[in-house]
């Protein structure tokens, strides 16, 4: 039900600011709005290509706004459901119903991917051992480093592409750290393998699911017990925002996250959550379409005489093929090369295009590539020439021909 503002005093304090009817004000400027998580829709039984699109909303009564508004407050009036917004408020947990509703749990957004993934280090008892990607998305990994450097907690590193390391160096560890497919190099971790030997180990398993996003992989109903997202990339997909969340099946984890996100103040923006709330709605187009480019594109460079290595899950020759085939739908949108073992010439190749964008980052609507040990950070054993491509959703054909000539060029 569509709830106005929290009590009958505001009600009337409303009404009388130029004679303005009460619920058109509350419309107006979204006060008061129920929780997204009342979408005004039944949810039960759609296909998660409806759920992004109707979870979410405000609840469908006469004069109710069709989007969730930005509700740009710091405080809430005394009484209601919302407080001080630095605990949670309207346009974030629309956000999270569609999240939630999509991975299978309850969400909580942060500031960033990595205010998700510092939340989820912050649930861990201190000088817990931590088995983690030996290759995976370098902020995570230098985290790791400095919480351990600090005795925190120590990091058992492992390939994720190597159940069995997994399940050996679970062996007395607190949590699981699993990527799937990891960044850069796109290896692929047999999710239900490294569930099955981290909860026998009595493990918490997390999830890094930036990669294959809601729409290719579900970890939660693989077991996992916390799922997190850069939504920055595919999520927002528009490369014009930063967001995390992160997802656990468990309510009571889930609040433990969102008191770690209160007191680390790692809040997301509340334009950043209108942004990616838009940018989810569209998420399944994007998707299929990125997918599609990206499993072409796979192929012609595959069969192109001057490239050495195509990494991408979706090529039958790729080592990760058939796991991820077990586990993803699609194999995403990131594919990565290894040019030439030559830097400079990666370095030009990714200079030289047009339509691709020489950047960093990923899952945006644009293309993008870069070489990614141009990165101090990045993990030394990622070959100088390695190029990262974030397969967007223009016409392959341009894609194709623009990749092709800057190939040619870069000789
Ligand atoms: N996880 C993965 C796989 C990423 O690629 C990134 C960023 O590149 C992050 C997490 C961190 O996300 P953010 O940049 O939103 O903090």
């Amino acid at each position: 039900m569509f709830r106005a503002a929290a009590t009958e005093n505001d009600r009337h304090a409303l009404a009388s600011v130029g004679g303005v009817h009460a619920q058109t004000l509350a419309v107006t400027y979204g006060l008061g709005m129920t929780p997204a998580a009342d979408s005004g829709h039944n949810l039960s039984g759609l296909h998660p290509a409806s759920i992004a699109i109707a979870a979410g909303r405000p609840t469908a009564v006469p004069g109710a706004p069709l989007n969730t508004p930005i509700t740009a407050a710091s405080s809430f009036r005394a009484g209601g459901e919302h407080a001080y917004a630095r605990e949670g408020q309207p346009t974030w947990e629309a956000f999270e119903a569609v999240i939630g509703a999509l991975e299978g749990g309850t969400a909580v957004s942060f500031a960033s991917g990595m205010g998700a993934i510092a939340a989820c280090f912050d649930l861990l008892p201190s000088g817990a051992a931590v088995v983690a990607p030996s290759h995976g998305y370098s902020g995570t990994l230098l985290r790791l480093k400095q919480l351990q450097s600090r005795g925190a907690l120590t990091v058992r590193s492992v390939p994720m592409n190597d159940a069995s390391a997994i399940a050996a160096a679970a062996t007395g560890a607190s949590a699981v750290w699993l990527e799937s497919p990891t960044n850069p190099l796109l290896e692929i971790c047999d999710l239900r393998a490294a569930v099955a030997a981290a909860h026998s180990a009595g493990a918490l398993v997390f999830c890094d699911n930036t990669f294959a996003t809601p729409f290719g992989q579900l970890p939660l109903q693989l077991g996992v017990d916390v799922v997190v997202h850069s939504a920055t990339k595919s999520i927002g997909g528009h490369s014009d925002l930063l967001l995390g969340v992160a997802v656990a099946t468990d309510p009571d984890l889930a609040e433990r996250i969102r008191q770690t996100r209160a007191l680390m103040g790692a809040t997301p923006g509340v334009l950043e959550a209108f942004l990616a709330l838009r940018g989810v709605r569209t998420l399944a187009l994007r998707m299929a379409k990125a997918q599609a480019n990206a499993q072409e594109l796979a192929l012609r460079l595959a069969g192109h005489g001057d490239i050495e290595r195509v990494r991408y899950p979706g090529l039958i020759t790729d080592p990760g093929h058939s796991t991820a085939a077990s586990q993803m739908v699609g194999f995403g949108a990131i594919i990565a090369v290894d040019a030439f073992g030559d830097g400079e010439r990666a370095e030009r190749w990714c200079s030289g295009t047009s339509l691709w964008t020489h950047a960093t980052s990923l899952g945006g609507v644009e293309s993008t590539l870069e070489r990614r040990s141009r990165w101090a950070a990045e993990q030394p054993d990622v070959p100088a020439s390695l190029i990262r491509l974030s397969v967007g959703c223009e016409d392959v054909e341009d894609l194709w021909s623009d990749l092709l000539q800057s190939l040619t060029a870069s000789r």
